[in-house]
């Protein structure tokens, strides 16, 4: 099929919720990808954060293979031994938790939010969450997500949450009450533009949480699994959530999602009360231990340290060099550059050049390299935007 034959296909047959690129990719490897009319693109955001490990990774390939050949699916009324695996692998790498798999980010979070309002007495009932989130497009998770562009034409949201402004204690403070069930929020805010979280913040969270008897749920969809150099983001910052949730990364390119709970939480969580059908098959599982072992085996948090700031480094240069970039932060490989001007006509000239990255909230452009990349690759892609910037500064007057 041609590119514009597959695009007639989407035009009449799947509905047009996706501003899309008018790209039709075929084939991904490592930090490329390949469309259907012979072009190379430099990967900088692999699949929205899902091919953390570059597309296709040789071990999560020869896993799924594997698996396939014996046991694709089985319900959640067995056992299976991946399921087992992963979530041994999981809670050794965070804080000894225990698991409930699913599908995807906003039904781990979903999951969280259930278990805090089963966790915690009557009366709390309360979920706060910060500014400028993201935490998933179902009902909860959408009005979990603080901002108003994603609940126009949506009303009524769910009652009960209650939104504090990112990064400010006095306001936390001031939510809290009684009612508090959990606060949910991100480490460092993915679509909300690569914000830190700082680690006094993280830290007066925890101590709040302790003193209402709420629940502090961590969204490490974006964050976890070694994006930021280490295995969760929660790592950088001195504290330990009750949950954590995961997806994105964890299954290399398969759709699995994760929330992990300490043990006394955990136990909220009785037959009956949650549940999910596909959540945490053989396949998917099988995928997640082999991310986790590329991971460990090929040193990829370390490299994802190094190069993580050697790419920060590099776009610090760009800064000196454009005027359009107003700063650049981030952590490891999650990392973002604060335009003063729109981003998206940039990610356009880039990708026409060969190279992908992402825009969010109009004006930060994220890299988030897949953690096999290497400092040629980041040489190269720095120096297509670099070419970019310098062209479309051209432009403007
Ligand atoms: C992507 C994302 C989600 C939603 O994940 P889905 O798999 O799209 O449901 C939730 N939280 C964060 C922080 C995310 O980045």
């Amino acid at each position: 099929m041609t590119t514009q034959e597959t695009i007639e296909l989407f035009d009449k047959y799947v509905i047009a919720n996706y501003g899309r690129l008018p790209r039709v990719i075929t084939k991904g490897e490592g930090c490329y990808l390949y469309d259907a009319d012979g072009n190379k693109i430099l990967d900088m955001f692999p699949g929205w954060a899902v091919s953390a490990i570059g597309h296709c990774h040789p071990r999560v390939v020869e896993a799924l293979r594997k698996q396939a050949g014996e046991l694709l699916h089985i319900d959640n009324t067995f056992y299976s031994e991946p399921q087992g695996m992963l979530a041994k692998l999981l809670s050794e790498r965070a804080f000894g938790g225990k698991c409930f798999f699913c599908n995807s980010g906003a039904e781990a979070n979903e999951a969280a939010l259930k278990l805090a309002r089963l966790h915690t007495a009557e009366q709390k009932y309360k979920f706060i969450t910060a500014e400028g989130s993201f935490h998933g497009r179902t009902f909860a998770t959408m009005t979990a997500t603080a901002q108003p562009k994603h609940h126009e034409g949506l009303l009524p949201l769910l009652p009960g949450f209650v939104y504090v402004p990112f990064n400010d204690i006095e306001a936390l403070e001031a939510a809290f009450s009684d009612e508090v069930a959990a606060v949910m929020i991100e480490p460092i805010q993915g679509e909300g533009g690569i914000n830190v979280a700082t680690a006094e913040y993280l830290q007066a969270i925890r101590r709040l949480c302790d003193e209402n008897g709420a629940v502090m749920i961590l969204d490490e969809v974006q964050t976890g699994i070694g994006r930021t150099g280490k295995w969760f983001g929660y790592q950088h910052f001195d504290i330990e959530p009750d949950i954590i949730t995961m997806a994105k990364a964890l299954g290399g390119g398969v759709a699995i999602g994760a929330m992990m709970a300490t043990e006394q939480v955990a136990a909220s969580l009785i037959p009956g009360k949650h549940a999910s059908t596909f959540g945490g098959n053989a396949l998917v599982c099988a995928a997640g231990v082999a991310v986790i072992e590329a991971i460990e085996e090929d040193n990829l948090l370390e490299n994802a340290n190094r190069l993580g700031q050697y790419t920060m480094d590099k776009l610090q240069q760009l800064k000196q060099k454009h005027s359009i970039i107003d700063s650049v932060r981030g952590v490891g490989m999650m990392i973002g550059l604060q335009l003063n001007g729109p981003g998206a006509v940039i990610v356009n000239k880039c990708l026409e050049n060969g190279l992908r990255i992402n825009c969010t909230q109009g004006t930060v452009l994220r890299f988030m390299p897949p953690m096999i990349a290497n400092q040629s690759q980041i040489d190269q892609a720095v120096e297509i935007l670099d070419s970019v910037l310098s062209a479309s500064a051209k432009m403007s007057p």
